[in-house]
């Protein structure tokens, strides 16, 4: 019987070796929830990394960690930590990460990285052969990966496989300014289908086809060496109903089920009912433009002095890939920014900014969503951007506001929020003023499109079409000779 295998970086268990022996969880990430309907029973198999080195795994646990994962659908590619250090610090995110959002200025073109690169990826594809057959289909997930279709393809000419790229692709101009660009796009070409969230993102990616390999390209079909590469636009969706069903479950909507936390948020709301809440969240990372977005929040309260005391910025910045020089920099930054703006403006009544440095428990996250008049989100790049549509979803009286950066992929499908230039303070003072004013009846009518969108477009809806239009693909006879 055909299996589907998945491939990404991170396999979808959190394994954990103590002295009660070893556990293993599996984890509750968009990805894994979207990909709940294609990785279901025994016919599919999940293939990544387990968090845990080979440096970190004692010998005489190996075949129970491979036991445990078999039992999750899954199977694991051993890394040491220099080949972590190398392959995901280095190349994956010192790299790929910030010269596909734009940050040049931030790019290192370590041959060094490149190398470890190839060598992970190899190792990937080697797994992949070793576990599946000609007749599986193969799912390969994002930036960290992309060598491994053509690696497989090598030895499988007839196997079926996708690729789905999570982050955006750049522009041409950005990216033929890597040494290995072609290395990159013909890794990617190894594959049948080459999705990615946004029409701009395969516009990109065709364009640096053509102009770097002189390839044909027609429509959104690559012609290369007698086979047909198609590439799509698939948007990522999000657990509409998780989301939705946990915020009529704790939060707001739900007094007899509160939290400690939504009790504390609620009596601070009671202290100053007048005063609105503004949340942002995102993993600290420069590309979501924390530090702009704090800098514009002071040009605000400077521009209307009115709404000094009558708002709070709430900033969840999650830790994030702190080994990486930028990040702690980057750390340092918005620490510093929140304690002058905090030491400048702040009264015996109000604190302008509060800002937590920690992930928060999903049930803490949904207390924040609900308990929010404004959502506002300032990424100077952002491949997708899921804290957009789950704002949205949680909003089940249906007000709220959601102030997005047009650069992000989910502002293309996100027309009713207040979409704007995260470099623009003029703008973005203007916009929340407009937030804070805006009528009841006004938020209800934007939310109502923007949650039957994402209700639609599920990620269970994204996972199966990206699937079907691969399934659709390897039918249909389109080599060409
Ligand atoms: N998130 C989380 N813990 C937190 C805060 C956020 O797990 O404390 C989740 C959030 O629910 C969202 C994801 O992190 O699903 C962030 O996804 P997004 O697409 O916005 O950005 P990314 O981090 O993938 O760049």
């Amino acid at each position: 019987m055909s299996k589907t295998i998945i491939i990404s970086n991170r396999l979808p268990v959190q394994l954990q070796i103590s002295d009660g022996g070893l556990t293993a969880t599996p984890s509750v990430g968009g990805l894994a929830t979207g990909m709940k309907s294609v990785h279901s029973g025994g016919e599919s198999l999940w293939i990544g990394w387990s968090g845990l080195t080979e440096e970190d795994t004692p010998a005489d646990l190996e075949s129970e960690i491979d036991k445990a994962l078999a039992k999750h659908g899954c199977a694991k590619v051993n890394l040491t930590a220099n080949e972590i250090d190398g392959f995901y610090f280095g190349f994956s995110n010192r790299t790929i990460w910030p010269l596909f959002h734009y940050f040049l200025e931030y790019t290192e073109f370590e041959l060094d990285f490149w190398n470890v690169y190839k060598s992970v990826n190899q190792k990937f594809a080697d797994a992949i052969i070793e576990q599946s057959n000609e007749d599986d289909t193969i799912w390969v997930h994002d930036y960290q990966l992309m060598l491994v279709p053509q690696m497989v393809r090598e030895k499988r000419p007839n196997t079926s496989i996708g690729f789905f790229l999570h982050i955006p692709f750049p522009s041409y101009e950005i990216f033929r300014t890597m040494p290995w660009r072609e290395e990159v796009l013909e890794g990617l070409l190894g594959s049948d289908l080459i999705g990615f969230h946004t029409y701009d993102y395969e516009r990109h990616f065709l364009s640096s086809v053509r102009r770097l390999l002189g390839l044909e390209v027609s429509f959104n079909d690559v012609y290369q060496d007698h086979r047909v590469i198609k590439v799509d636009s698939f948007p990522m969706g999000i657990d509409y109903k998780k989301f939705r069903d946990a915020a009529i479950a704790h939060g707001k909507n739900a007094p007899e089920n509160r939290s400690d936390f939504q009790i504390k948020l609620d009596d601070h709301k009671a202290s100053a009912p007048d005063t609105k809440l503004i949340i942002s969240i995102d993993r600290l990372d420069y590309s979501k433009g924390i530090a702009k977005r704090i800098n514009a929040f002071e040009y605000f309260l400077n521009k209307y002095p009115q709404y000094k005391e009558k708002v709070r910025l709430i900033i969840l910045a999650v830790p994030s890939r702190s080994n990486v020089p930028q990040y702690q920099l980057l750390k340092k930054e918005i620490d510093e920014l929140v304690g002058r703006i905090n030491g400048e403006l702040s009264t015996v009544n109000w604190t302008p900014i509060w800002y937590f440095y920690r992930s928060m428990p999903f049930e803490n996250l949904i207390d924040l969503y609900t308990s929010s008049d404004i959502a506002w989100l300032t990424p100077l790049r952002d491949g997708m951007n899921l804290v957009a549509k789950e704002y949205i979803a949680t909003r089940i009286d249906k007000t709220g506001v959601l102030i997005l950066s047009e650069m992000a992929g989910s502002a293309y499908e996100m027309n009713e929020a207040l979409l704007i230039n995260p470099n623009n303070f003029e703008q973005q003072a203007d916009t929340l003023k407009q937030a804070i004013t805006m009528p009841k009846e006004e938020q209800m009518a934007r939310n109502m499109f923007l949650q039957n969108r994402l209700e639609r477009y599920n990620v269970e809806v994204w996972a199966n079409e990206f699937m079907n239009a691969l399934n659709q693909k390897s039918e249909g006879d389109d080599t060409f000779v």
